[in-house]
């Protein structure tokens, strides 16, 4: 359906706001966070699954809560380039080593193995996310300096609106 993606975005990230303080915030982790939106003021209208797009931004942001220490800023953002439209979730965690950032898409990939499995996860998260984007025609990726903090992006197809296109505007 065509969805207003800034409308959705800050829609999913409201929820994780309102968790925070709930029980089930405390049952989770007892972890603190903030959420800062950095949104376009355009609004950005994209034909899209509203499920599926809901479930690749909950595997992010639960990704980076979980590999961020307390207290950390979360900093979403949503841009328009010509073509698409770029979405980012940036966190202040662990950061991923050099190393493992070309293969945290793949199935049951998890870094630092002890760590991971005391976190609990299956190390799923991010493949399946990746083959939804993929679905959606866009692209997902991740930049990452180990002990700084992780941003992970994802771009999708996207047609600027153009007044000009407007079949009932009478000049
Ligand atoms: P699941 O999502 O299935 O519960 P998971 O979180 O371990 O388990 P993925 O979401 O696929 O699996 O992530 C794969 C691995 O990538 C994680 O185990 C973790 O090591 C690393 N990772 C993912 N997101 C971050 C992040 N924001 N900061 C640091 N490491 C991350
Ligand atoms: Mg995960």
């Amino acid at each position: 359906e065509l969805v207003n993606l800034n409308e959705l975005y800050n829609y999913i990230l409201n929820r994780f706001d309102m968790i925070i303080d709930s029980d089930e915030q405390k049952d989770r982790s007892d972890k603190h966070y903030t959420i800062k939106r950095e949104f376009t003021k355009r609004d950005l209208w994209v034909e899209i699954d509203t499920d599926r797009f809901t479930q690749v931004i909950d595997n992010i942001m639960n990704n980076a809560i979980k590999y961020s220490p307390d207290g950390g800023i979360i900093t979403c953002r949503l841009i328009e380039t010509n073509n698409n439209v770029i979405l980012s979730i940036a966190d202040q965690g662990l950061g991923i080593p050099r190393a493992d950032i070309p293969h945290v898409f793949d199935r049951f990939y998890r870094v630092d193995k002890a760590r991971s499995r005391a976190q609990g996860g299956t190390g799923l998260g991010l493949a399946i996310s990746k083959e939804v984007v993929q679905s959606l025609g866009g692209k997902i990726w991740v930049e990452s300096r180990e002990g700084h903090g992780s941003t992970f992006y994802i771009s999708l197809p996207y047609e600027p609106y153009d007044e000009g296109d407007d079949l009932w505007d009478e000049a």
